[in-house]
């Protein structure tokens, strides 16, 4: 059975492009009747932010993609907070020393500084590894007597993976293909350290072998770790989970990986969720009205198609096509504009009703001096909604359906005529007749009125939409005045009169 795991370390709130890792994966285990899991990588306590873990989860919840197993939420494989898996660990660590694969180092950060230094100098970079522990710094080894020696005098160490000399790895990515490696161009990493605490390093290994994990799916920035985790599970005699490394989502301007600093820049949301600290608010994509099938899609499409021109893919939709095998090695631009068309789309799916509800509360917010019912909201959303990108500038775009214009557009009140006020006068007459007042109904009489009495379109239709409206703007003139109503029609054209 596939099992696929996303793997934060809550250091912060999830970033966009992680939220596209937990996707991927979610969808990846859907499309493969497996298991999506979350894993909190919190092995690093210096690192650790209150509120990221949930923040992380509240997010997932958000978008529809919440794991079938974690914290609190079917823990077969559990506990799923490594800080709680503590324990494990350091007999993985001791195996490793045992069978020859790791070994004890102690040395200091200033003796590690130094040799770092002294290759600098002569223009090499310092690989903590078998080259230069056995041949060019033969300090850096030490006996198996006098490691036995500073371990009973309690000192401080490291257990270091011993990274085999003089091999060419040949490895599979699902999405990069072959990828080869170096061994001796690896560092000796750091698995474990002296206050029992794992690297991140053989935590995952650890705990992707005891979870099962069958596909790692993360992204490129961990293609580096690639060679060191499968020689681990080579080590351990486990058998490797497959890879996938997803590429980088870049700016949308310019090049390199996207950051909250392009975003705070172009005023658009690198978090699903807004994230409040001391040092202020992070804008989300929830709190800026996205919907959550937006987010998902126009996700889905960074790195990934179905091969077709298709754009709009619900989450369903993407359980039942997405594939590792289409998704693209090159980094994939982030389009913020293109976002809110996406959510455009998703708008004009839902129902009028639906968006009156969600509009309802802003209504409400504005103190008028009357009550709108959600039948009349109904309507004036389905009179705007084709402009809009988001509920939150509905207000915007109809305030004029709500409270009388109080200030006109300059430029449009220079189709303010003498002969206007006479003209507005007539109407009021004309309106005052109808008895059905509907919009066709109020189009037709209007417009025969025109004609009868040779009046041209423009002297009439700008003035009245000028009066309703304050500005030359806003849906089909006679829509407004049927959800206006007459009485409030008559009242705002008398007032443009005066
Ligand atoms: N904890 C790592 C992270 O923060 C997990 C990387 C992986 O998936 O192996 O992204």
């Amino acid at each position: 059975q596939v099992r696929v795991r996303f793997a934060p370390s809550p250091t912060g709130p999830l970033h966009i492009g992680g939220v596209r890792t937990a996707l991927f994966n979610y969808l990846f285990a859907k499309k493969n009747n497996g298991v999506f899991f979350l894993r909190i990588e919190d092995t690093d306590q210096n690192r650790f932010v209150a509120g990221a873990e949930e923040y992380i989860l509240e997010a997932l919840e958000w978008l529809g993609i919440a794991p079938d197993e974690t914290i609190n939420k079917n823990e077969k494989f559990g506990p799923y907070r490594q800080s709680e898996r503590k324990h494990l660990y350091k007999q993985y660590a001791d195996l490793l020393i045992a069978s020859g694969h790791a070994y004890y180092a102690f040395d200091t950060a200033e003796a590690l500084d130094a040799h770092r230094k002294q290759h600098e100098e002569q223009g090499k970079t310092f690989i903590y590894n078998h080259h230069n522990r056995e041949k060019l710094d033969t300090s850096l080894v030490i006996s198996n007597e006098e490691t036995a020696n500073r371990l009973a005098n309690n000192e401080d160490y490291v257990i270091r993976f011993k990274t085999p000399v003089n091999e060419t790895l040949v490895l599979q990515d699902i999405i990069r293909g072959e990828v080869k490696f170096e061994t001796n161009l690896l560092d000796d990493k750091v698995l474990f350290k002296s206050d029992g605490m794992p690297t991140y390093h053989l935590a995952n290994i650890v705990d992707d072998h005891l979870m099962q994990t069958t596909h790692v799916i993360r992204g490129e920035e961990w293609l580096p770790s690639m060679p060191l985790h499968v020689l681990l599970y080579r080590a351990f005699g486990w058998e490797s989970p497959e890879f996938a490394h997803l590429p980088l989502i870049l700016k949308p301007v310019g090049n390199g990986k996207l950051s909250k600093r392009d975003g705070d820049k172009m005023g658009f949301p690198v978090f699903p969720l807004e994230w409040k600290t001391e040092e202020g608010v992070s804008s989300g994509y929830r709190e800026k009205g996205f919907f959550p099938e937006t987010v998902i899609n126009f996700l889905a499409l960074l790195g990934w198609n179905d091969g077709t021109e298709k754009e709009l893919f619900s989450l369903e939709e993407l359980t039942q096509v997405f594939d590792l095998k289409r998704v693209h090695k090159s980094g994939a631009k982030f389009d913020p504009e293109k976002n809110k068309w996406f959510n455009h789309q998703y708008l004009m799916q839902q129902s009028d009703t639906t968006l009156a509800k969600a509009f309802a509360p802003i209504v409400e917010s504005k103190d008028l001096n009357r009550y709108f019912t959600l039948v009349e909201l109904t309507k004036i959303v389905s009179l705007i909604k084709e402009r809009a990108h988001f509920v939150s500038e509905f207000w915007e775009m109809s305030d004029f359906f709500f409270i009388a214009p109080t200030v006109f557009d300059e430029k449009a009140s220079k189709n303010w005529k003498a002969e206007t006020p006479a003209l507005m006068q007539e109407l009021i007459s004309v309106l005052e007749e109808i008895s059905d007042f509907t919009a066709a109904n109020i189009e037709t009489i209007v417009k025969d009125w025109m004609t009868k009495n040779e009046i041209g379109m423009g002297k009439v239709m700008q003035p009245f939409r000028l009066s309703l409206v304050g500005a030359l703007k806003g849906p089909h003139l006679f829509d407004i005045v049927e959800v206006i109503g007459k009485e409030e029609t008559i009242k705002r054209i008398e007032k443009g009169i005066t």
